[in-house]
């Protein structure tokens, strides 16, 4: 039996196609960044049982629902299975199902399930009366969805501004970082950088759900999260003695004020030459008494109030990771393959938390005193946040390209962006420092089509192109009223 599978970078792919191979099924694997006209020719010149998508960032959602409309204009009815960190099975039930009716979409919720749900679907016997059941679950659900998003009151644009976050900011001052512009900073100390890796995502990387080190004694996982820990354990000293990773970070920073939703950027500190503007989304869920509805452009010192900053960076581990792990696949070694990916991904993480530490203490030095250790770090107890693009509080993706342009980050990092915005290689991580002691994490959640619309034209992006960039939030409602507000 055959499967194919193409997607972004994703560990859990790979645990997917390996947990797959070693129940016999022939696996074709495309790698990443896969444009949906290839994974159907292959799957047509191969004639595969299977297709197995997977997405790692919000973009790729969107190219599912595509490849499943595109399945279903050319006429295939083979399974099409969805996983990855990005999906759900409420996406894959609303979203894709429905665009291949001739064939089924199903969630698979994590690789122990794929063997299951691939025999079932591809058994004589059994297909039928599955597909049945999980047309009648999609159902329900799609059903649910759809009442739950028609009660939530969303407001117009004009009407979230005005309830926008107001902080105070007579009498806020915060030091001018100690350089403007990109700096490179590549003496890093392995060692040191470790110190700073959180373990707890790593568990999740490989299926195992629960908090480190609580899970070294969980009744089910400890005993497989204590092996897992101890190989990771041995091939980060292997990692650290031998270099196997040469980690690069560009940091930068810039005068910085809010003009409405945008965040601009300016040359110097006379603030009289625009530099750049970091665009920003509001909320516009209609919010209990006294919640404000707000958006990242808040945090930042409003024009003509305070001298305020932004910061950004970009972290990277890579590329050696792909290399390391290609040659431990040639030498079938699928396990110490996925592990230092693995680990590749948890050293940009660890990195970028070193770095945002240095960045409080000295490069901005808004918090010169913080004396947290590497392991208190990671529920994020200190002054200032550093969204990243794409995640929820702006899930825009395109603004990583403001980002690398004004780091000159390739050249400076090798990283790559992609024809989606991921970032290339996968062990990179990127974002804004902003340095209010107010500032906070939030979910955007649904936007309207009014904001769409003002966002393009701030933006000066084709209103069509926001709509594809935005699509996993902007909700459908009548673009009949663009009510732009000023
Ligand atoms: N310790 C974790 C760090 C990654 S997740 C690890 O090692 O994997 C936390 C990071 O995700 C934050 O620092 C921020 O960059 C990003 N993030 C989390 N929530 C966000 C939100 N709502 N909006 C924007 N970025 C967010």
């Amino acid at each position: 039996m055959a499967t194919v599978k193409g997607d972004v970078h994703d560990i859990g792919k790979n645990i997917v196609g390996v947990v797959l191979a070693c129940n016999n099924y022939e696996i074709v694997d495309l790698g990443v960044m896969v444009p949906p006209q290839k994974i159907l020719e292959v799957a047509r010149a191969e004639k595969v049982d299977a297709i197995g998508l997977s997405g790692l960032i919000t973009p790729s959602l969107d190219e599912m629902v595509h490849l499943a409309a595109e399945m279903e204009r050319e006429g295939f009815d083979i399974p099409l299975l969805i996983g990855g960190a990005t999906t759900s099975k409420v996406h894959t039930a609303v979203k894709i199902a429905p665009a291949y009716r001739r064939g089924q979409a199903v969630y698979v919720l994590d690789a122990s399930r794929a063997v299951g749900v691939v025999g079932a679907l591809l058994s004589a016997t059994q297909k039928a009366g599955y597909v049945a059941g999980i047309r009648e679950d999609y159902a329900q659900i799609a059903t649910r969805h759809a009442r739950d998003e028609a009660a939530k009151v969303r407001l117009p644009l004009a009407a979230a501004r005005a309830n926008a976050l107001r902080l105070d900011w007579s009498g806020y001052a915060v030091p001018a970082p100690q350089f403007f512009g990109p700096r490179v900073i590549d003496d890093w100390d392995l060692a040191e950088v470790a110190k700073f890796i959180d373990w707890t995502p790593f568990f999740h990387a490989w299926e195992l759900k629960g908090v480190y080190p609580r899970i070294f004694d969980d009744a089910e996982k400890g005993a497989a999260a204590r092996a897992l820990f101890a190989d990771a354990q041995a091939m980060l000293a292997q990692i650290i003695a031998e270099r196997w990773f040469s980690p690069r970070a560009v940091v930068g920073f810039w005068p910085a004020n809010a003009v409405g939703d945008d965040i601009r950027l300016y040359s110097d500190e006379t603030r009289s030459e625009e530099l750049a503007t970091f665009f920003t989304l509001r909320q516009q869920t209609g919010k209990r008494e006294g919640r404000p509805n707000v958006a990242l452009a808040d945090f930042v010192g409003p024009a003509g109030t305070v001298p305020d900053y932004l910061g950004g960076f970009v972290v990277t581990a890579g590329p050696e990771e792909a290399e390391i792990a290609a040659r431990f696949e040639a030498a079938h070694d699928h396990y110490s393959a996925i592990m230092v990916k693995a680990l590749a991904d948890r050293f940009a993480e660890a990195l970028a938390e070193a770095l945002h530490q240095q960045v409080r203490r000295h490069y901005w030095g808004y918090a010169p005193e913080e004396s947290f250790a590497p392991d208190q770090l990671a529920s994020e107890p200190y002054r200032g946040i550093r969204p990243a693009p794409g995640y929820p509080a702006q899930p825009d993706h395109t603004e990583k390209l403001t980002l690398f342009r004004l780091l000159d980050a390739e050249a400076a990092t090798g990283v790559t962006l992609t024809e989606s915005m991921a970032m290339w290689p996968g062990s990179s991580v990127s974002g804004l420092y902003i340095g209010h002691p107010e500032a906070y994490y939030f979910g955007l959640a649904r936007i309207e089509q009014d904001q769409a619309a003002d966002y393009a034209v701030r933006k000066g992006m084709a209103l069509s192109e926001v709509q594809r960039w935005l699509a996993p939030v902007l909700g459908s409602a009548s673009p009949s009223a663009p009510a732009v507000a000023a």
